[in-house]
Parts: structure tokens; C-alpha cells; sequence
């Protein structure tokens, strides 16, 4: 089976002006994604992870080099293009869940379906379908208050798949997690990868997270120094959703 690479980014750099120094986070990054895996990115805090995933997810503008994402060149884009195809095209799960305290958990998932111009109807048979996906149909109708740190970052993961992005992005999902169910938000990332055909990115410096994953990126010093997959894991990938 040849894989095809959904995701490409050749020679990217990045810097940011402290003062009057300046600091290379990127230094001619290149890598190559392939559609249906899981990819972690891992690496030391401050190695430039987000910096990554913000210039992949197409927030931010590399200073030199190129990504091409579903055969476009995302790098000549301007910021309209760039918004359009965050909007077609990306899901992104954030750090700390980004929930509206007010709404339940199908309104958060329903809401940015809104803005991509679904009906109210099909906004909500989607965000439902989704939030089954992720094992919390139960929950549909409970607000931030009632759920627990891992359904609310499950909730959050149901949001960003629910318009069923073809590239996926998460940025340390898992840090505000305990083991059990940082190990789940992985095997759910990872399964969406399977069944959708999804290319998703995952940053997380968790090291017993990585035998979760189809293939690790290791940075350092704004570069990626090791490309690996890891040997499955001997115990149950994916522990049974409650
Ligand atoms: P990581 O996610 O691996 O912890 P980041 O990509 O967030 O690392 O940051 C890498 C480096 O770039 C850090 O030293 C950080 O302080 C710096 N940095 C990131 N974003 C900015 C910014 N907008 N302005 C200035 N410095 C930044
Ligand atoms: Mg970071």
C-alpha cells in the first residue's frame, strides 16, 4: 500500500523578536504526513511544538519555506483563503478544552456547524453523531459543570471532528488528564485516524503516550531529530469508552 501525504512542509523557519534578540524556534523543518495515521509530535517545552502546529494548521505564516496541505500550496495563500480552509478543512483541539461554561455538550459541538452554514437540523443530528463518536451520547445535555476533565476534553475533540475535517490537530490534549484517560483521548484520536482516513497531528510530551501512536516526531532545537513508529503496545489500545 503506498501512502499518500496529505500534509507536506519543506523548510519551514520561524522566529520571534525578544527584545532586541532574536530567537530561531524553527529552524528548515521539513516533514511529510500521511492521511489515516496518528502522528505525536514530542519534544521539551519551548522546542517549538505549537509553533508547529500553528504554522501546519495554517494560524500563522511561516518566515521562509512552504506547507502544502490537500494539494494546496497554503503558503501563497491570503488571510481570507487561509480562514476558508481553517474552516473547510482543519479541526483543532486546544490545550485547555475551550468550552462554553453556558452550553451543553451538543451546543458546543453544534456551534461552529453554525457558522459553516448548516441548518439548526443538521447541525444537530452532526454535533450528536459526533459526540456518539466519542462515547458521550449520555452526556449530550450536560453542561462544563457536570462533566469530568476527560468527557470535557472528549466533548472538545467531538467539536473538532464533527465537521469532519480531513487534517485534525491537537495541541497536549492530554496534559490536563490523568493516565487512564489521557491514554483514551489518544486511542480516540487514533481511531478517528483509522476509520475517517483523517491526518491528525498530536503534540504531547507525555512519553507513555507514544506507543499509542502510528508514527512519532521527536523535536529539538527547532528541527525534528527522530522519525519513528512505535512496536503496538501489548496491553488494550483503545479501553472501552464508559
Ligand atoms: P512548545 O509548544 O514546544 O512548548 P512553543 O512553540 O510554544 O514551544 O514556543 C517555542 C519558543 O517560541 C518559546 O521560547 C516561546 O517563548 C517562543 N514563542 C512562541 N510564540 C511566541 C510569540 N508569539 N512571541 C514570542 N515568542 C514566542
Ligand atoms: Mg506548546
Amino acid at each position: 500500500m503506498s501512502m499518500q501525504a496529505t500534509l507536506r512542509a519543506h523548510g519551514l523557519c520561524k522566529s520571534f523578536a525578544n527584545g532586541s534578540v532574536r530567537s530561531h524556534v524553527l529552524r528548515e523543518l521539513s516533514l511529510e504526513l500521511q492521511a489515516g495515521q496518528l502522528t505525536l509530535v514530542s519534544g521539551p517545552s519551548g522546542c517549538g511544538k505549537s509553533t508547529l502546529l500553528a504554522l501546519l494548521s495554517a494560524l500563522e505564516v511561516p518566515d521562509a519555506g512552504e506547507v502544502h496541505a490537500l494539494g494546496q500550496c497554503l503558503t501563497g495563500l491570503g488571510a481570507r483563503a487561509l480562514q476558508e480552509f481553517r474552516l473547510r478543512h482543519t479541526g483543532f483541539v486546544f490545550q485547555g478544552f475551550n468550552l462554553f461554561p453556558a452550553l451543553t455538550a451538543w451546543e458546543q459541538v453544534a456551534l461552529p456547524l453554525g457558522y459553516m452554514g448548516l441548518s439548526d437540523r443538521e447541525a444537530r443530528e452532526r454535533a450528536m453523531q459526533a459526540l456518539d463518536e466519542v462515547g458521550l451520547s449520555h452526556r449530550a445535555h450536560h453542561r462544563q459543570a457536570q462533566l469530568s476533565g476527560g468527557e470535557r476534553q472528549r466533548v472538545a475533540v467531538a467539536r473538532a471532528i464533527a465537521k469532519a475535517p480531513q487534517l485534525l490537530f491537537a495541541d497536549e490534549p492530554t496534559s490536563a488528564l490523568d493516565a487512564d484517560n489521557g491514554r483514551r483521548v489518544v486511542a480516540l484520536l487514533r481511531r478517528i485516524a483509522r476509520t475517517h482516513g483523517t491526518t491528525v497531528l498530536c503534540v504531547s510530551h507525555d512519553p507513555r503516550l507514544v506507543r499509542h501512536a502510528d508514527r512519532v516526531l521527536s523535536m529539538e532545537d527547532g528541527r525534528i531529530h527522530s522519525d519513528w513508529c512505535p512496536e503496538p503496545g501489548t496491553d488494550p489500545i483503545e479501553p472501552a469508552l464508559p
